[in-house]
């Protein structure tokens, strides 16, 4: 190895830009780290249907841009699209993007760090392109703003739900919880701030609205606790609800049809769809059976130990909370910190420990916030509603663009201790 080891980091929005700039802080100068990603700029997901709902476009303001932050850590960036990782070699093959026509490279590394989320896989749902909506990205998002502020939307039924989510398997994993929907915190979410959008516009209300979840209870990853009170909320509240639809078959015009033979109908129909790994990730030494990198908790591979995953990508991140990978990026920079000489700790590094933490938006200043780990047999469980986490939520994201993704050791604590005793 070189004696200043090169780390590769793959994939710069949440956890690889929160990942590369706490391997600065942990390794020093004592290492050379470059990143790599299709775009120079960040896209703030949490925050696209709260731009919605207020009809900005969310192009607008949540793209931030991430190069003065890399640049202040010494860190390189290389915009292109990752296109094979030979992990025998360890090199990675890329191509340049900012213009067409650039020729393949390669590029070698001594750790890598795969940060390179999922496909989003609406491809793969019948009629999406046509009918379907999401919040997922700027351009759907921007989309949806567009034909909901734009006269396209008429008042009709509204379904909010998520395809059935095929989460990979290896025996080299930690034993983890198996969910059937990737990620649920943003249906639930959507569907309350979009109930107090419909009001505000003389559109009705939570009775327009339909959830519905492949699983057997939406948002299971939030433990029976709070699933206990929020529950017996949506059906007062006047929310419709369907479990157990086991996945999306297709999406026409009037409606959904469900794979286990039941369909609702709709005018609106928001999907989150299944979160499938990149195809040139499957079949690699280093990832389970679809695709996503499988790590011990400590977010190295087993087999290849100069090999890390954090976020999305990672096998063991689940649900695909961005919070997760957070937690994740601190846990990989302190091995790769020691590793390299520029971390002492007295004690011997902690390996993840799972909870969720959510902040959601549910209209009119109001949010809702959940901390739990429950559903991975811890006894935290935590449901705040009302202003403050409105503001957390708010306040989290202004955090987030004044540092650049390196929210300081306290400022999720910070987040937690303000949620879990004030509420407002
Ligand atoms: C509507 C919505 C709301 C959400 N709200 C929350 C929330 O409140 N709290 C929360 O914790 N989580 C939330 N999430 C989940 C959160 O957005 C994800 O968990 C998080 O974005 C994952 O971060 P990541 O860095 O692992 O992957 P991503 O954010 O997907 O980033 C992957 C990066 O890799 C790059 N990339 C991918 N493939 C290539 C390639 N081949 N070559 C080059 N670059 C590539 C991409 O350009 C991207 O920058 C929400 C998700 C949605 C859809």
């Amino acid at each position: 190895m070189d004696s200043q080891p090169h780390i590769l980091v793959l994939g710069t929005n949440f956890a690889g830009l929160t990942t590369a700039r706490y391997i600065r802080e942990y390794a020093g100068e004592k290492v050379r780290i470059t990143c790599i990603d299709r775009k120079p700029y960040l896209t703030f997901i949490p925050n696209i249907p709260l731009e919605v709902w207020n009809n900005n476009n969310p192009e607008q303001s949540l793209h931030m841009g991430f190069i003065k932050f890399l640049d202040r850590d010494n860190i390189d960036f290389i915009q292109a699209e990752v296109r094979q990782i030979d992990v025998e070699s360890k090199q990675v093959e890329y191509t340049p993007v900012e213009r067409l026509g650039s020729a393949a490279e390669e590029i070698s590394y001594d750790y890598l760090v795969i940060a390179l989320g999922n496909r989003l896989a609406f491809d793969e749902i019948e009629g999406f392109g046509k009918y379907g909506h999401t919040f997922s990205d700027t351009y759907y998002g921007d989309k949806v703003r567009r034909y909901l502020h734009g006269g396209g939307y008429k008042g009709g039924p509204v379904a909010i739900g998520s395809d059935l989510f095929v989460q990979g398997k290896s025996e080299k994993l930690p034993d983890i919880p198996v969910a059937e929907a990737a990620c649920e915190g943003p249906p639930v979410e959507i569907s309350f701030s979009m109930a107090s959008w419909l009001e505000k516009k003389g559109l009705g209300g939570a009775e327009n609205i339909t959830m519905f979840t492949p699983a057997e209870v939406i948002a299971e990853d939030a433990g029976e606790q709070i699933l206990e009170q929020l529950l017996p909320m949506v059906k007062e509240m006047g929310f419709g609800y369907q479990a157990n639809t086991k996945g999306i078959k297709r999406i026409y015009e009037d409606g959904i049809e469900f794979r286990d033979g039941s369909s609702l109908e709709a005018e609106l129909k928001i999907i989150f769809p299944n979160w499938k790994p990149h195809a040139f990730l499957k079949g690699l030494p280093i990832s389970d059976d679809q695709g996503f990198i499988v790590t011990d908790l400590h977010m190295r591979n087993p087999d290849y130990p100069e090999v890390f995953a954090v976020g999305d990508a990672a096998s063991v991140t689940v649900p695909k909370l961005g919070s997760l990978g957070h937690l994740e990026a601190e846990v990989l920079a302190k091995v790769i910190g020691k590793e390299v000489g520029g971390y002492e700790p007295k004690d011997s590094i902690d390996p993840l420990k799972f909870k969720l933490i959510c902040m959601g938006d549910m209209g009119d200043h109001k949010g809702f916030y959940m901390h739990t780990d429950e559903w991975w047999g811890g006894d935290t469980s935590i449901l705040k509603m009302g202003y403050t986490p409105h503001m957390l939520k708010m306040g989290f994201k202004t955090m987030y663009y004044t540092l650049g993704g390196k929210i300081p050791g306290w400022g999720m604590p910070m987040s937690e201790l303000i949620a879990d005793h004030t509420v407002v």
